[in-house]
């Protein structure tokens, strides 16, 4: 895949997780100036957060565990006295927290799958409209993996007319064993791309 062309979507999902992060904040601060319950609730959130900081770096083993139990139990307290207010305004609990386009990655492209981070689908998706749009296909929707018919391919060999040893239907399902093992493993580094070449309105050639 072009370089350029991940960096140029990363960009954009960085100023998607900037903008939905921004408006939180913008949310959050028009919603404290009028309540100043919120505002208290967040100041003791903050506290707490640095207290168990402080807890799990400088208490002793003895000390620890009670500390750590007691913060978590004061956090939910105040997570949930936060959500019951957002209630009584008619605001959802997570009202306050950046509204991401997706939950899955929020808005970074990459999700953690068993410790290893791999592109989101979001991202897979979005790469491919680009490209898509790019190459100017259309027709996708009848024209795609689940309507092709291989029986319009000849399965005579013909050497001298095709240059090759294979019928030109073996050679389309070579082809499309490699173009799906391509989509299979898109965000796969090692994935080598295809090259489709050839003077337009003859058959191309493809290369992987
Ligand atoms: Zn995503």
């Amino acid at each position: 895949m072009e370089k350029s062309l991940l960096k140029q979507i990363l960009h954009e999902y960085e100023e998607k997780r900037n903008k939905a992060t921004l408006l939180a904040e913008k949310r959050k601060q028009e919603l404290l100036a009028v309540n100043p319950r919120l505002s208290e609730i967040e100041t003791e959130l903050s506290q707490i957060s640095l207290q168990t900081t402080k807890a799990i770096l400088l208490a002793s083993e003895n000390e620890k565990e009670k500390l750590l139990s007691d913060l978590k139990k004061k956090t939910n307290a105040l997570i949930k006295e936060k959500s019951t207010f957002l209630k009584s305004l008619s605001k959802d609990s997570d009202f306050l927290n950046p509204q991401f386009e997706c939950k899955m990655c929020k808005d970074t492209g990459y999700v953690l799958r068993e410790g290893v981070s791999k592109m989101c689908t979001c991202l897979k998706q979005r790469i491919y409209d680009v490209a898509y749009n790019k190459s100017n296909m259309g027709n996708l929707e009848i024209e795609n993996f689940s309507t092709f018919d291989y029986r319009i391919f000849s399965d005579k060999i013909n050497k001298e007319l095709y240059k090759s040893n294979i019928s030109p239907r073996q050679n389309i399902k070579l082809i499309r064993e490699k173009v799906q093992s391509f989509i299979d493993n898109f965000d796969d580094p090692a994935e080598k791309n295809l090259l489709f070449t050839g003077n337009t309105g003859v058959r191309k050639n493809l290369s992987y």
